[in-house]
């Protein structure tokens, strides 16, 4: 029987969720979910001096925003398997596959001198390898304490099948015996991520290929604890346009894109395309990349973050919702803006109000700058622009026509009415549209910037329409 899949994340919580960090997570999401499997989190807290309690609940935040949060729900601290991880340094030794080491820091530094000297790799040469008992005590006598390192071949090559980056072999002479527990009795990353990837079930360790070089020490933790190998997917950067990721570039808390306005489905579907694609379809939504992802075809050469994408993808993502999907998204927005909503507002924005405007917003502050004119109530304070337009000849008498004919105009009013009693006032007086439409924006809107005179009469209604045009006319 084959394995179940299971993917992990495994973020520290020394810094925040940032674009890479986020990417990786919807990679292991995607591939587990394509394969009927599960995807993990393990938050790496080992760091106790670097982690914080707020980075914990900023990177669960930005996770449940982006929908990829554990799928069994467990939130899993690595700190909790202490105990578990020195157990198992302590089995390492009683096998002789660990060792105590005493070497000071100042002989390591001396050692290390030497090699570079002599043109060698930089290396911990084994010197403890094989101490006695009374060399331990001796040392422990003169107030040292040990560290413990894993004895690492030295002969021969480490070789994978990386899922992404093909066969990667590494000589055996470039590694080391690494230590695996510091002497403050922490065991190190690369010798506890060995171990919770095994006891959590991990088939697959995607992440991203700035972890290559931890791969081999990490092979031979699975190799002396006599544990089975996942397959190590190794996924390329995302660089800055000018080479390292800035702030500017999304190396900052995904959640700041929340903020911004960005829709968490089109942020996945930006992020799942860096890296990834599928012919040359561009808008994938998170059911459409579960049927087709597989970590195997993602790309091997680095990605670059692009903003002018994301927001070409979160206008598409914006253009698909409803008003009745958008109108709770928008509500911070409203907010932040200093608008306050109320039923009849609600109402505006879901009749028609949200719709005329969505097509052109990239992001959803767009929506809110474009329908802030709903929360205004005539007499308007008018700009210098608008005063100009309804203090041209003739236009304040145009919108008087134009009440009138309204007024006698039985049953609700559409678009149609609209043009109806335009097409007929320009045909009776020999004006032309916009010499109604103008005037007609800025009279029941208080701007110009506002959707055709079509749609805001519809959403305003007959009697709304002529309280506003009576206030000017
Ligand atoms: N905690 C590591 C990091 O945030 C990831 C470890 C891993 O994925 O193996 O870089």
């Amino acid at each position: 029987m084959t394995k179940m899949v299971k993917t992990r994340f495994a973020p520290s919580p020394t810094g925040m969720l940032h674009i890479g960090g986020a990417r990786t997570a919807l990679f292991n999401y995607l591939f587990a979910k394509a394969n009927g499997g599960e995807y993990l989190i393990r938050i790496e807290d080992t760091d106790q001096e670097r982690s914080t309690e707020e980075n914990k609940e900023i990177i669960k935040q930005g996770l449940d925003w982006l929908g990829l949060g554990p799928t069994d729900g467990q939130w899993v601290l690595q700190t909790d398997s202490l105990e578990r991880h020195k157990q198992a340094v302590e089995k390492l030794i009683q096998e002789g596959k660990a060792y105590e080491c005493y070497t000071s820091k100042e002989e390591l530094e001396e050692m290390r001198e030497a090699q570079k000297a002599k043109g060698e790799t930089i290396r911990y040469d084994g010197r403890h390898r094989n101490l006695s008992d009374a060399e331990k005590q001796a040392f422990k006598a003169e107030g040292r304490t040990a560290v413990i390192r894993l004895k690492v071949a030295e002969e021969g090559t480490t070789k994978w099948d990386d899922a992404v980056q093909g066969t990667i072999e590494v000589p055996n002479y470039t590694l080391d015996d690494f230590v695996i527990m510091r002497a403050d009795g922490y065991p190190t990353y690369n010798f506890v991520v060995a171990l919770d990837d095994h006891d959590m079930g991990i088939t697959h360790v995607i992440r991203g290929d700035d972890h290559i070089n931890n791969t081999p020490k990490q092979m031979f933790v699975y190799q002396a604890m006599g544990y089975d190998l996942p397959t190590f997917a190794h996924v390329p950067m995302i660089h800055g346009k000018n080479g390292k990721m800035s702030k500017r570039d999304g190396a900052t808390n995904v959640l700041e894109y929340k903020e911004a306005g960005y829709l968490s489905e089109a942020l996945n579907n930006y992020l799942m395309r860096l890296g990834w694609s599928l012919g040359d379809e561009e808008v994938i939504d998170m059911a459409r990349a579960i049927e087709h992802f597989d970590i195997h075809n993602v790309n091997k050469s680095a990605s670059v973050f692009d903003q002018v994408k994301l927001d070409w993808f979160n206008a598409q993502y914006i253009r698909k919702l409803s008003a009745t999907e958008l109108l709770p998204q928008l509500k911070p927005f409203y907010e932040k803006a200093g608008l306050t909503l109320n039923s009849t507002i609600e109402g505006y924005l879901l009749n028609g109000g949200i719709e005329a405007v969505k097509n052109k917003a990239k992001r959803l502050g767009d929506i809110v700058t474009a329908t802030a004119f709903f929360f205004e109530n005539a007499p308007f304070n008018f700009g210098e622009k608008e005063t100009s337009i309804l203090e041209t000849e003739g236009y304040k008498n145009n919108l008087a026509l134009f009440a009138n004919a309204l007024k006698d105009v039985e049953g609700p009013v559409t678009h149609d009415t609209v043009s109806d009693i335009v097409g007929k006032l320009c045909a009776d007086t020999g004006l032309k549209f916009k010499d109604f439409g103008m005037p007609l924006r800025v009279a029941l809107t208080g701007t110009t910037q506002a959707p055709g005179v079509g749609d805001i009469v519809e959403i305003f209604g007959k009697e709304e329409c002529l309280k506003r045009l009576n206030s000017i006319t």
